[in-house]
């Protein structure tokens, strides 16, 4: 019997993680840089959480969950996303308490069981940003503009902004109405999923990954002729904020998300590199979201992003810097009176550099190969001749350079050198 990752899911290898750490890196100093602090909510929550708050008319609620009982007969759901928990994080603690906006950022694992493919699992990881206690619209586009940064600073060309407006509760009841009077002769054409999203809710239509009812939705009005002044015009001033930004979007009146909260902007940032899952991430306002999950009414605007989709990204434009770092110091020994030398050596390195060894007594040559492939920038040779008259090699990798040096000097010696490097690479 032999067992396997669960379908959807993977292990992050350690010859890869370096690549997820240097991601969560530069996403925890941008999210820094733009005011977002950490919040970290719990895996699971009560189910009810994420059907009231995410909608149950999506496909999130209604086919990908990972609902279950607990022992006490409690229906609980890993979250699908991040939004929903920290919103009702934000309201049990009264964040808004002292009626400042309250700019937060998570990290972390989701969960939604889907069909996996290339850039979709069903445990997925997610980075993301709330600002709760804002209606205006430069918050909007601080969030696209921190998106759009995000991607910049980890080097990932070719994105692409597109923003739309989901209008509000005020405009959205005539455009679904609308919608409903302009789809109702073609219903027929439509899968039975279809069939569902047009009696709860139409705009869901758009969700649908089928070519055949999307090329219907084509022809479907956008929402923009039914929109209020009022998210007209905030959508105007969204987009002059951009502009003033110099962030670079395109409308997309087509463009809907695929979660029910999203009120005025909503966007998202794609990649031209990634083929069918372009989506590297995607937000916008949720002005009503606070008071469905039992808030006071608060407007609010976030984001989220797929932190696998952005290493795709990253990997196919060969933008990552470079490869894992190696260790500082390699110790190599032979025989067994070495051993001891060796792990003084160790003990005293360890407090300031990284430092590998072997621990199979493998033949110098092995042991050396295994310096160069691990990366190392010192090799410190220690072997029975070396020990019996008080000396090490100490070789420079990259400069190809050894001395040979007494025993004592040698972790003043490399402390002096790797301390240099590392002044230099500040
Ligand atoms: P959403 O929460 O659906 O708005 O998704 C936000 C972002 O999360 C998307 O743009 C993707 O980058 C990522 N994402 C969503 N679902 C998945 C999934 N099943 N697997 C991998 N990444 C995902």
């Amino acid at each position: 019997m032999r067992f396997k990752a669960p379908r959807g899911t993977r292990d992050l290898l350690p010859e890869d993680i370096w690549k997820w750490q240097h991601v969560e890196r530069v996403f925890r100093e941008t999210a820094d840089r733009f005011g977002y602090r950490e919040i970290r909510v719990p895996i699971f929550e009560e189910t009810d959480l994420f059907a009231r708050g995410i909608g149950d008319s999506t496909d999130i609620v209604r086919k990908e969950m990972y609902t279950f009982e607990d022992r006490k007969g409690r229906s609980l759901t890993l979250r699908p996303e991040g939004t929903a928990g920290v919103v009702r994080s934000y309201i049990e603690h009264n964040m808004g308490r002292n009626a400042r906006v309250t700019k937060l950022h998570y990290y972390g694992p989701m969960f939604r069981y889907e069909r996996p493919q290339a850039g979709r699992y069903r445990q997925f990881w997610q980075w993301g940003l709330e600002a709760i206690g804002s209606a205006s619209p430069a918050i909007d586009a601080e969030i696209i503009h921190f998106s759009v940064s995000l991607h910049e600073r980890l080097g990932i060309a070719g994105t692409e902004a597109r923003i739309n407006s989901a209008g509000c509760a005020a405009c959205t009841p005539a455009y679904n109405e609308l919608l409903r009077s302009e789809l109702q002769p073609r219903l027929d054409e439509f899968c039975d999923d279809c069939h569902v999203r047009f009696e709860k809710n139409p705009r869901r239509m758009f969700d649908c990954k089928r070519k055949s009812c999307l090329a219907i939705l084509k022809e479907a009005p956008s929402i923009h002729a039914s929109l209020c002044d009022e998210c007209r015009g905030h959508f105007e001033r969204a987009k002059e904020h951009l502009t003033k930004m110099s962030v670079n979007f395109v409308v997309d009146e087509t463009q809907a998300r695929g979660l029910d909260y999203y009120t005025k902007t909503i966007f998202e940032i794609h990649h031209t590199g990634l083929g069918a899952q372009s989506a590297l991430c995607g937000g916008g306002r949720y002005d009503d979201l606070v008071r469905e999950l039992g808030g006071d009414p608060t407007p609010a605007c976030g984001v989220s992003g797929g932190v696998g989709r952005l290493i795709m990204a990253l990997e196919s434009d060969g933008a990552f810097p470079e490869g894992a770092p190696g260790p500082d110091v390699y110790m190599v020994c032979l025989g067994e009176a070495a051993q001891l030398a060796k792990a003084a050596m160790i003990a005293v390195l360890r407090g300031s550099h990284t430092v590998e060894t072997d621990y199979q007594d493998r033949s110098l040559k092995a042991q050396m190969r295994e310096a160069g492939k691990l990366g190392a920038r010192f090799a410190v040779i220690v072997g029975e001749d070396e020990l019996a008259r008080g000396v090490a090699i100490v070789r420079d990798m990259a400069a190809g350079e050894q001395q040979e040096m007494s025993l004592d000097g040698v972790v003043a010696y490399l402390e002096d050198r790797l301390g240099a490097t590392k002044e230099e690479q500040r």
